[in-house]
């Protein structure tokens, strides 16, 4: 009787749930709105597309109604907080990933560089060696392989302290790649590739720090860093569909195909976002879309005269075509990923055997499937759906000629225009930082946030940045239960302590010199 009676004036006393809206169901939304799902937040996450991912979203079709998505997704050695997504929070029964395996190189010419399973080498050595040792290069020479050594010394002071971060992101990475002496050959056969298809665009658009930075996650902060797993089916089925189902679990209210366009705003504070003909309030708002998007949404009559949402009108996002290709026949492939260069000018390439990759989803298909992607692929975009799939074949026949002999029975083109993040030099400071600086309860999270200060990249990056929104609408330290990358290994940290030394005693004490602003 009395709890009865107690019971309403319990009720009345529990403060309402905060409000918050995210904009953009990639991995970075869809991270803000998990996180924040697990503390009591009352979360809709709106996306403009019908379906979660963003940019590397299924859903897409083959002409004979395959299905497909957008591009092949893998994940490395550090994606620590994926892993422990996947494999300790969603629980799922099927694992989502391959193991690991060899990956080839190709050129016009043919088989270029295999990349080895670092992991299976038995002898392991301090990471640089490792890589100079075990990777084999076919045509490049020891001498051309030697002119990347200035680089150490690059990445020495860009790990020595954040502000590098703005020194290197001034210049391009060829240029940097001049002013070391790197070799044309090393350059325009090693570096550019993995700069094409690492970062999406070519290395003299592409900023020094974000290059060295990207490298050095995925290829040199370990002997094994380079180690990646693939998605072992269409990423939607296999991750995306069962975690928003988890999300919806949680009471997040998920609403597909709602383009935000704007917010109201109370003075400096967000009070609801807009979509066509719908007004949804909120108490926080997180921006979890990329720099195509921010760049769009700056435009909105509130935010355009702030200075901050002005910046985000510098950003500009790359391009990028995938093609699914499936075959009559099985063709034997030497290695199941690979990336190419030397086909169109500036533009990276990448393939897969998803026969291999996706085994056993795709044991049911007659012959060879297989993924052909290309990267700042602005010059491509406009060919038609045929002669793109034309064009596709063609390089894969040219890499592999078994593949001449099997017939194309379907295929999907997927045209992404824009729809990447673009690290041109100078883009750092326009990229948003968590915390908005001009809006009380505006929030940035995805690949584009500058400030996350934990040295991931692509989809771990996203995926963290996401947990930081959210930290940060609770009240908490922007990296809170994430999982920290490994320490550099002690040469690497020993290298950086020295090349900061180095600049106080050439500089008596301050900032002395950097590689990035020598004039040569
Ligand atoms: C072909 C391809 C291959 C890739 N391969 C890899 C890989 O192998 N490994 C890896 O780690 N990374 C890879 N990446 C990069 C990785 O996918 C991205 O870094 C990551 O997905 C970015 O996630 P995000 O959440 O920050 O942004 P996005 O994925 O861009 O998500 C933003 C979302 O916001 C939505 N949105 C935009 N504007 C609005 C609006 N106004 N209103 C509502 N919604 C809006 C969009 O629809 C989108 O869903 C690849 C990318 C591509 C395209």
């Amino acid at each position: 009787m009395i709890i009865a009676w107690l019971a309403p004036a319990f009720a009345l006393q529990t403060p309402p749930r905060k409000k918050v809206v995210v904009v953009g169901a990639g991995w970075a939304g869809l991270s803000t709105a998990w996180t924040l799902s697990k503390n009591n937040v009352d979360v809709t996450l709106v996306d403009a597309a019908a379906r979660p991912g963003g940019v590397v979203r299924d859903g897409f079709t083959t002409r004979g109604g395959r299905p497909a998505e957008a591009g092949q997704h893998g994940f490395w050695e550090e994606y620590f907080n994926i892993y422990k997504l996947l494999y300790e929070e969603l629980k799922l029964e099927d694992d989502p990933l391959t193991g690991y395996a060899e990956q080839g190189q190709y050129s016009p010419q043919g088989l270029e560089a295999i990349w080895p399973v670092y992991r299976d080498k038995q002898i392991k050595l301090p990471t640089g060696l490792a890589q100079a040792r075990y990777t084999r290069f076919l045509k490049l020479s020891p001498l051309d392989l030697a002119t990347a050594a200035p680089l150490v010394a690059a990445f020495s002071e860009f790990l020595s302290d954040d502000d590098a971060w703005k020194r290197y992101d001034e210049l391009s990475f060829r240029d940097l790649c001049t002013k070391l002496g790197v070799s044309r050959k090393l350059y325009r056969e090693a570096f550019e590739p993995m700069i094409l298809t690492g970062l999406f665009a070519p290395g003299e658009q592409c900023s020094a720090a974000a290059a060295l930075g990207m490298a050095y996650f995925f290829v040199l902060k370990s002997q094994t860093a380079f180690d990646v797993r693939w998605c072992r089916g269409n990423i939607g089925d296999l991750i995306f569909a069962p975690w928003c189902e988890k999300l919806r679990e949680r009471g997040v209210t998920l609403q597909f195909d709602t383009r935000i366009e704007g917010v109201e705003l109370d003075g400096d504070t967000v009070t609801a976002v807009k979509a066509a003909g719908e007004t949804i309030p909120c108490d926080d708002i997180v921006f979890a879309v990329g720099m195509r998007a921010l760049k769009g949404l700056a435009k909105s009559p509130a935010l355009a005269s702030r200075d901050e949402f002005r910046k985000f009108g510098n950003l500009r996002g790359t391009d990028v075509l995938a093609t699914r290709l499936f075959f009559d026949r099985d063709v034997e492939t030497p290695y199941s990923a690979n990336a190419c260069w030397g086909f169109d000018d500036k533009v990276g390439q990448t393939w897969f055997d998803l026969k291999k990759l996706h085994s056993p989803r795709l044991d049911s298909e007659p012959g060879a499937v297989v993924e052909v992607d290309y990267y700042h692929a602005g010059s491509l975009l406009g060919l038609s759906d045929a002669e793109l799939e034309a064009k596709a074949r063609r390089d894969l026949e040219t890499m592999v000629p078994a593949f001449k002999s099997a017939e194309l029975v379907d295929a999907a083109v997927v045209r992404l225009p824009e729809a990447v993040n673009w690290y041109f030099p100078g883009s750092y400071q326009s990229c948003p930082a968590t915390e908005s600086e001009s809006l009380r309860n505006a929030y940035f999270a995805g690949d584009v946030v500058r400030d996350l200060g934990h040295g991931s990249w692509s989809q771990e990056k996203a995926y963290v940045s996401g947990i930081a929104a959210a930290n940060k609408v609770l009240g908490r330290s922007r990296l809170d239960g994430v999982e920290p990358l490994r320490p550099d290994e002690p040469h690497v940290a020993a290298g950086a302590a020295a090349a900061k030394a180095l600049r106080r005693v050439l500089s008596f004490g301050g900032d002395g010199p950097s590689l990035a602003s020598v004039p040569w």
